[in-house]
């Protein structure tokens, strides 16, 4: 494989014994990362074209880089250990990333023909879809991050509905493997946020939900993150949808959700136990501490929550129809 230097996250870096930190929670998804100076100016990303964020960040998570040699037996043992049940390769926007990064697909399939393997690339063609899959990966995510045409165009630049396009087509193409990112905090209401998830929905996309944190050096540095109880709302509303709710039965009022219908008994079951507040996206993926300090309040929960926890996300959505 081409000597680029690879980016690891931290987390995945001290579970593979590369790097000394003390873990709170471990990641179940090892995360990689291809490329720096992205192209694009996503107003949130430490990665973007004009961002004076230090080198090797992206959100909070810091990737110190690795050759391929030194990660290659630790990731093979992780692996084959079940330390780790997904990979994730994350492609910076740049001439420089997508050959290394196919190529990485291949050698970990080449490893593991069962380890699932996911890569997040811009929405910019099927063509380019196809690459992935063709190199072994068993999901492709296209993030769009932003809820609504207004936001992505004042956040993101460029077209919503062209990046749609072209997620929409990915489904088609291979239903069941494609998903999307949305990053709730960037300026969307509620609604926004509800229309975005039920669009997805409709075309058999999964969402990995990220609550917007602000990075230094970005141009939304002094942008505050989303209140929890709105998080915890489109957390609710998400995951009422993909557990086979119905858009129309969230009740909005003024842009935000008044209520959502949980009477049935099994969702009420799972919504009590807190499966709402976990973090969401593909299967094993839950980046812990991906948008929060430890210590602070946990937007996404990495692992099941405790029955006190559960009580407390739930109470912080401030729906009647969410109390027990
Ligand atoms: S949800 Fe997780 S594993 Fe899936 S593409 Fe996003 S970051 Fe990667």
């Amino acid at each position: 494989m081409e000597t680029v230097p690879i980016g690891v996250s931290s987390g995945t870096a001290s579970v593979l014994g590369l790097k000394r930190i003390r873990l709170m929670e471990k990641p179940t998804t090892a995360h990689v990362l291809f490329g720096e100076d992205c192209l694009n100016r996503c107003a949130f990303c430490a990665q973007a074209k004009g961002s004076r964020s230090a080198p090797n960040h992206l959100s909070r998570v810091t990737w110190p880089r690795f050759s391929w040699e030194a990660l290659k037996g630790p990731l093979a043992a992780a692996i084959s250990q079940g330390a780790f049940k997904r990979v994730c390769v994350q492609t910076v926007e740049c001439p420089e990333s997508q050959g290394p990064a196919l190529e990485f697909l291949r050698e970990v399939r080449e490893m593991s023909p069962q380890v699932l393997l996911s890569v997040a690339v811009t929405p910019v063609s099927v063509a380019r879809v196809k690459l992935f899959f063709e190199k072994g990966a068993t999901n492709v995510g296209l993030p769009i991050d932003a809820a609504s045409p207004e936001v992505y165009a004042r956040v993101k630049g460029g077209s919503f509905e062209r990046a749609w396009a072209v997620l929409e087509k990915a489904a088609r193409l291979w239903p069941g493997r494609v998903s999307t990112h949305l990053i709730v905090g960037l300026g969307e209401t509620e609604e926004d946020a509800v229309r975005f998830l039920a669009r997805a929905k409709s075309a058999g996309i999964t969402v990995g939900l990220f609550a917007f944190t602000p990075v230094r050096g970005t141009a939304m540095e002094k942008t505050p993150p989303p209140d929890v109880s709105n998080y915890r709302r489109v957390q609710l509303a998400a995951y009422y949808l993909k557990r086979g709710g119905n858009a129309e039965k969230i009740e909005l009022r003024d842009g935000r959700i008044a209520s959502i219908d949980l009477d049935r008994t099994d969702l009420r079951r799972e919504v009590l136990a807190g499966k709402p507040f976990e973090t969401s996206g593909c299967l094993y993926c839950n980046r812990p501490y991906y948008t929060e300090r430890p210590g602070q309040v946990m937007m996404n929960y990495p692992r099941a929550l405790t029955e006190q926890e559960a009580l407390e996300a739930l109470s912080e959505c401030g729906l009647a129809s969410a109390r027990t």
